[in-house]
Parts: C-alpha cells; sequence; structure tokens
C-alpha cells in the first residue's frame, strides 16, 4: 500500500489541505479532474469573514477566527514563497441598516471583535461614492478580502515547488475503493491509485462521490453570481453590504458586487436576470458604477452544507477516509482552519480547535 495520503479535488480546501500536510512531512498526491482553483473558489467574493458573522454558529465562528487571524502570515508565506501574492486587502466593512443590528452589536461584544456602530455622516465622509439615504451602519475595522483567484494559483505554485507533493489535474476521481470498511484507494479515468489515507475535498461535489458507498452527505450545489466592474484603485475604501448586497474592493480598482443564491442543481450557466438584479444592486449600492462597465460575470457551485457547518473528520465506517468539505457561503474564510484541523486529525496531533462539532459522525442524512 503506497504511504501517500490521497486529495480529491483542487479547490482551496484540497490545496491548503495538500500544502499542510506536506508541510508535516507527508508524501501527498493531488488529484483534479480539471484545473486546480477554478470552480468555486476561483468564483467566490473572498471576504474574510462571513457576511453576517452574527448569525452562525460558535462552530462557525470558531473556524473563523482562527483564520482570520492567520490570514495575513499564511498570504506573506506563500508570496515569499512563490512570488505570487494572494493579496489579502485589509479595507473593513460596513453593513447598511440591517435589521439585526442590536444581535450584531451584542456578538462582537461576546466575541471581542472590533465591530461598533457607525455615524452616518461618518460613513458618507469615510465612502464618498455610497448611494443616498442610507439610514443606519455597524463597521467592522480589520475585515479583509482576500483575492482568490490569485490564492489558489500561489498554493499551486506553493505545492508544485514540494517534492513530497504531487499534482494531477485532468484526473477525475470516478470512485472510492474500500474492503472491510477501510479506504483502499481511488477509482480514475488513468486507472486504479491504492492508498489507505484519501481526503474528499470536492466541494460542491463530494456528495455524489460518496453515494455509491451507501453515504448521503448532506452537501449541495448552491449558485452564485457575480460582477465585476474596474475602477479607480481609490474608488471604493471599504467593503460595503446592504441588502444582502456587497462590493469588494480590490487593491488595484476592481470592484466584485455579489451574489445571488440559488438552488439550480449542478448548472452554473450565468443569466441575464441576474446580472440585471446584480447591476442594479450595485448601482444603488455605488451610483457611480451606473457608468462603468461590467467587466466580468461568472457562477460558481458553493458546497451548500447544514447551517454552513463543513464536515471535517474520518467517516464512521471507512477508515482512512477523511473529508474536508460542505464550507458553503465561508469557504475562503474558513480554509486555513479547516486545513489544519483536517491535517491535526489524520496526523493524530493536537487539534487547533475542538473538532467536535464538524466530525461527520451524527451528521449524516
Ligand atoms: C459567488 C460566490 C461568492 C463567494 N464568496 C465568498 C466569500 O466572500 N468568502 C468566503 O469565504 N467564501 C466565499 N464563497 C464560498 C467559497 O468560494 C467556497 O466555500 C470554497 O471555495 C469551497 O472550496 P472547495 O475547495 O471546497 O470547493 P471548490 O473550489 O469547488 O473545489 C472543489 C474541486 O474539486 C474538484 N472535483 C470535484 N469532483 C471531483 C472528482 N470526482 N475528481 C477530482 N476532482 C474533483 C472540482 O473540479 C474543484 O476544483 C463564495 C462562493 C461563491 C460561488
Amino acid at each position: 500500500m503506497s504511504q501517500q495520503v490521497v486529495v480529491v479535488g483542487g479547490g482551496v480546501i484540497g490545496l491548503l489541505t495538500a500544502f499542510n500536510l506536506a508541510q508535516a512531512g507527508q508524501s501527498v498526491l493531488l488529484l483534479e479532474r480539471a484545473e486546480v482553483g477554478r470552480e468555486s473558489s476561483w468564483a467566490g467574493g473572498g471576504i474574510v469573514s462571513p457576511l453576517y458573522p452574527w448569525r452562525y454558529s460558535q462552530a462557525v465562528t470558531a473556524l473563523a477566527h482562527w483564520s482570520q487571524d492567520f490570514y495575513p502570515q499564511l498570504a506573506a508565506r506563500l508570496f515569499e514563497q512563490t512570488g505570487l501574492d494572494p493579496e489579502v486587502h485589509e479595507t473593513g466593512l460596513y453593513w447598511l441598516d440591517l435589521d439585526d443590528e442590536q444581535q450584531a452589536l451584542d456578538w462582537a461584544q461576546r466575541e471581542q471583535r472590533p465591530l461598533s456602530r457607525a455615524d452616518m455622516s461618518a460613513v458618507y465622509d469615510a465612502v464618498p461614492v455610497l448611494g443616498p439615504g442610507y439610514r443606519r451602519a455597524i463597521h467592522m475595522s480589520g475585515v479583509a478580502n482576500v483575492r482568490n483567484p490569485r490564492l489558489v494559483k500561489s498554493l499551486k505554485a506553493a505545492l508544485q515547488a514540494m517534492p513530497q507533493v504531487q499534482i494531477r489535474e485532468h484526473c477525475q476521481v470516478s470512485g472510492l475503493l474500500h474492503e472491510q470498511g477501510r479506504i483502499s484507494g481511488v477509482a480514475t479515468a488513468d486507472g486504479v491509485i491504492h492508498s489507505d489515507r484519501v481526503v474528499l475535498t470536492a466541494g460542491a461535489w463530494s456528495g455524489e462521490l460518496l453515494k455509491p458507498l451507501g453515504v448521503e452527505l448532506p452537501v449541495e450545489p448552491v449558485k452564485g453570481q457575480m460582477i465585476l466592474f474596474k475602477c479607480a484603485a481609490d474608488f471604493l475604501p471599504s467593503m460595503v453590504l446592504a441588502k444582502g448586497r456587497y462590493a469588494i474592493p480590490r487593491r488595484d480598482g476592481h470592484i466584485l458586487v455579489g451574489s445571488t443564491l440559488e438552488y439550480e442543481g449542478f448548472d452554473k450557466t450565468p443569466t441575464g436576470s441576474a446580472l440585471d438584479s446584480l447591476k442594479a444592486s450595485a448601482i444603488e449600492l455605488l451610483p457611480a458604477l451606473a457608468d462603468a462597465e461590467v467587466v466580468g460575470h461568472w457562477a460558481g457551485l458553493r458546497p451548500g452544507s447544514p447551517q454552513g457547518i463543513p464536515f471535517i473528520g474520518e467517516l464512521p465506517g471507512f477508515a482512512g477516509l477523511w473529508l474536508n468539505c460542505g464550507h458553503f457561503r465561508n469557504g475562503l474564510v474558513l480554509a486555513p482552519a479547516s486545513c489544519q484541523l483536517l491535517a491535526d486529525l489524520l496526523l493524530d496531533q493536537q487539534p487547533v480547535i475542538d473538532p467536535a462539532p464538524y466530525a461527520p459522525a451524527g451528521r449524516l442524512a
């Protein structure tokens, strides 16, 4: 039996899982059916926070906080190792006209996060391009966004430089092989690969791979569409969010506006109606965007899961088969903690956070 760990799926979760395992001295084979980092991890907005962090369980909060603290050093390390900068852009975030502002403030006090009520005239001073008519705002300083397409590129480059890692693209895993309650390898279009340790990081597709094992993993695709503008680099100094829609400034003046939440199966065709709706939201938030060109429009499939709590841990009944999937709307922010936790569990190390809430046992449909 091969000593290498096989990682199935090369989004941010698979790439960072492979990175952490390799850093710990493991030999890793990462299998990706297309090209790494081209699905949800490319399509996402990259806000390094859940959209409404106070609406999530403690399980999501614990992963988010560990990851938020870790992101700057992860990005610096990747930049140093690869010359590709994931561009962690710390802008802060304004939430406008929330219904549950008080819950947000209570949560922030409990969790000791720098979130507070902001005076509206100060908000308009700070973000002069903000649309008229907003009445209330809360602000969290220090919230960053990461340029996720560059993050995945730089993770790929870092992995390619590690002799103990092999990345095989255009290699679809068609089945998970097992014998007497143990995982024994994966079936691929190129043949069988034997391994007694397999990590499933196939995002929205993870549940499909488990069905033939008689396991119903409640992970489903949730389509999200996004549009992109290009403005001057100083156009938007902060992330802003109102009525469920947000604008994210990249360092170079690209502005992402998202997103839709659609339960449409595995179809990820961008639609005209979403384009119109996202444009209308963009102009309401930032009226000057009416004169800007939409330079990109795409859709991605989030790995939806109950309450957005990812599955991290070994699958009961299949020793050696590990899950790290179901990160729903927060896979970019949750990636560092999730992938460290997975590596800790797989390598039998002291886990960075309590693994209990993410254990697949008891959470399968
Ligand atoms: C519009 C939108 C906005 C978002 N905004 C944010 C945000 O601001 N912040 C945030 O934290 N998160 C955000 N997200 C969510 C985030 O993008 C996802 O949670 C995260 O990318 C999931 O990562 P993943 O690696 O699990 O999945 P993916 O990136 O989808 O990767 C899974 C990989 O597995 C591969 N694969 C699938 N099946 C197989 C197979 N059988 N064999 C081999 N390979 C396979 C796929 O090709 C794919 O590359 C957003 C998502 C969308 C769509």
